[in-house]
């Protein structure tokens, strides 16, 4: 089979995905999915969460996808969130500046995005490079590179005072109700969360389709660990083989993809042994739902790519028309998140960690003399203890020189003798300490799967196998993520054949399998149509089935275009069998009558 010409035309008119709201000229960056996206993306989504959540014993949540600006100052996204923009002098359009950088073919760099803009200016001075606008190629030497802050601003609620933005990940929502869902895992660590929702980033140039919108699903876990204690069940993927780009390979000179399994990876320290754990559950996804293994690779973020707080790092690459796409980052987070919503917040974002035996340890403590506080500060007196005992947490330096410690209360400077503050050293012991989790985030771009799952598996199949002589577009996805499972047409217009093929349909849909019903055209032509939106089965009601005793009706299988004839009591099981997995259609051949030449069942005037 071969590559079809123009797979974007047949996403546009055979249901897939469109520009949105084109009647009105469209905008840049948006998506609709027609029925066949709409429900390939779905089935996509099911998969991740029956293989990321359910099949690991995780969670999901739903958090809103506007969130106040406090919530973005802690994560960061307000001050660093942004991508370089360098605009055009001539004909005003504004671009990528790292892009530009990347896709020049003489500055041989592949990875741009680490740089700062003072580099990326001086590389675009040194190679002269140009506005990539086709029409205009002014040169963009002296143009300054700036930052640009990726999140849609807005206002909640009427007038400016309480801004908010449009989340840019979903993995914000499940770190801010880290106090909430801790209580619900019980205290006990590890224990993971899981999100799958829209993100939102004003991307400067949207390109390639569904590759770089402006509005996008991702499916995120935050798997949170403690990293003393916690191990991966390394041992259930150690023997899957992953396609590793290396950090090292990339930036050697012959550096190549090296493919190892996971335990290899692991044992050589190439890969965090968390992260490893999660590559190898995630190739065989991949591998699952429809991508190319051939076309896909784990690629290592370089160390000027690598956030200063993440421990490792790799993206899954997926190979479409010459480019590699990231469809997925494996990150190890450290305690990063965590710390800086509970340093803004002053919320527990820690978790209590039971030492298996107590400890008796020496702690500071103050006991403050209450009948000197009492008289000086009367009502506040309480406030001035819960003040000394906050300070002695932050600054416990204060209580080891000089004559006073300062507190302060309402803005005002307080010296407290130390004396006073009882402060001494206090045998105590201790059953636990409160720490940090730490976090190992898989965080998958479903709309960059739908276009990689969409390309991975539209074919051409010239070999004349089908109904018809001609060549056949087959979009040959699993049977679990197909749009549609079944396609269902009575061979003629009889009203037994039509009656009996949407009683078919409604046992068919019954048994919950998505249904199509066609009686329209040639009956090559209604396979085909199906062939192309990748439904992997159809059944045909023809005459001398319903005059068969026991009755039946012909199966047939969209890859191999064979036939086979059954009794039509036995469809619904083996169907469901059939999309399930659990039954090859090969099997079938042999257990039934088989049509070897497809063709042999037309009747000659269709
Ligand atoms: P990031 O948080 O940038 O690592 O993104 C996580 C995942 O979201 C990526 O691996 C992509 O699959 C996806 N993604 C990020 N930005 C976009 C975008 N503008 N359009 C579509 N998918 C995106």
């Amino acid at each position: 089979m071969s590559s079809p010409t123009n797979p974007g035309e047949l996403a546009k008119h055979r249901g897939v995905y469109t520009p949105s709201a084109e009647a009105y000229g469209g905008t840049a960056g948006f998506y609709t999915y027609g029925p066949v996206g709409a429900q390939l993306k779905q089935n996509i989504e099911t998969a991740w969460q029956q293989r990321f959540v359910t099949q690991e014993g995780h969670n999901e949540i739903e958090a809103p996808t506007v969130m106040p600006e406090p919530v973005f100052e802690a994560s960061g996204h307000l001050d660093d969130f942004d991508d370089m923009l360098v605009d055009c002098p001539e004909c005003g359009n504004s671009h990528r500046a790292d892009h530009i950088v990347e896709d020049a073919p003489d500055t041989d760099i592949d990875e741009a995005e680490g740089l700062v803009p003072g580099r990326i200016e001086e590389i675009i001075a040194s190679y002269r490079l140009e506005c990539p606008n086709p029409n205009c190629r002014a040169s963009l030497v002296d143009q300054q590179v700036s930052g640009f802050n990726l999140m849609f601003g807005t206002n909640i609620g009427p007038g400016s005072a309480d801004p908010g933005y449009l989340r840019p990940e979903t993995a914000q929502g499940i770190f801010v109700e880290f106090p909430r869902l801790k209580e619900y895992s019980r205290n006990q660590l590890p224990f993971g969360i899981a999100q799958i929702g829209r993100a939102y980033r004003n991307e400067i140039s949207p390109r390639n389709a569904l590759v770089r919108v402006r509005e996008f699903t991702q499916a995120e876990l935050e798997h949170f660990v403690d990293p003393e204690r916690d191990e991966p069940d390394l041992e259930s993927v150690s023997d899957v083989e992953i396609p590793l780009y290396g950090a090292e390979a990339q930036q050697a000179e012959n550096g190549t993809v090296q493919t190892l399994t996971v335990q290899e990876a692991v044992d050589t320290n190439l890969v965090h042994p968390w992260i490893g754990y999660y590559l190898g559950i995630a190739r065989d996804w991949y591998d699952r739902i429809g991508v190319d293994m051939d076309r896909f690779r784990y690629r290592q973020h370089l160390p000027n790519e690598l956030a200063h707080y993440a421990g490792d790092c790799w993206d899954a690459e997926a190979e479409v028309d010459g480019d590699w796409i990231e469809i997925s980052g494996f990150a190890s987070r450290g305690c990063y998140d965590l710390q800086k919503h509970h340093n803004h917040s002053n919320k527990g974002y820690t978790i209590f960690r039971e030492y298996d035996d107590p400890k008796t340890v020496e702690r500071p403590v103050v006991d403050p003399d209450m009948s000197v506080l009492g008289p000086r500060f009367g009502d506040d007196a309480q406030r001035v203890r819960t003040a000394l005992e906050q300070k002695l947490d932050t600054s416990p330096q204060a209580f080891k020189r000089g004559e006073f410690v300062t507190v302060e209360l309402d803005g005002e400077q307080h010296d407290i003798r130390l004396d006073v503050t009882g402060y001494h050293e206090q045998e105590q012991t201790e059953h636990g300490e409160h720490i940090f989790p730490h976090v190992v985030e898989p965080s998958f771009g479903i709309d960059r799967l739908v276009y990689t799952v969409f390309a991975h598996s539209l074919c051409v199949d010239r070999a004349g196998r089908g109904e018809t002589r001609e060549d056949r577009t087959v979009l040959s996805v699993p049977a679990e993520v197909a749009p549609t499972s079944v396609g269902v047409f009575p061979l003629g217009d009889e009203d037994s054949l039509v009656d009996r093929a949407h009683e078919i349909v409604e046992t068919v849909r019954a048994a919950g399998l998505q249904t199509e019903y066609d009686d329209s055209g040639a009956i090559g032509r209604r396979y085909y149509r199906q062939d192309e939106v990748g439904t992997p089965f159809c059944v045909t009601v023809d005459r001398d089935g319903l005059d068969d005793d026991p009755e039946t009706v012909t199966l047939r299988d969209r890859d191999t275009a064979g036939q086979v004839r059954l009794p039509r009591d036995r469809l619904v099981d083996e169907l469901t069998a059939l999309c399930a997995g659990t039954r090859e259609f090969g099997a079938l051949l042999e257990e039934y009558h088989i049509e070897t030449d497809p063709r042999s069942s037309i009747p000659a005037d269709d």
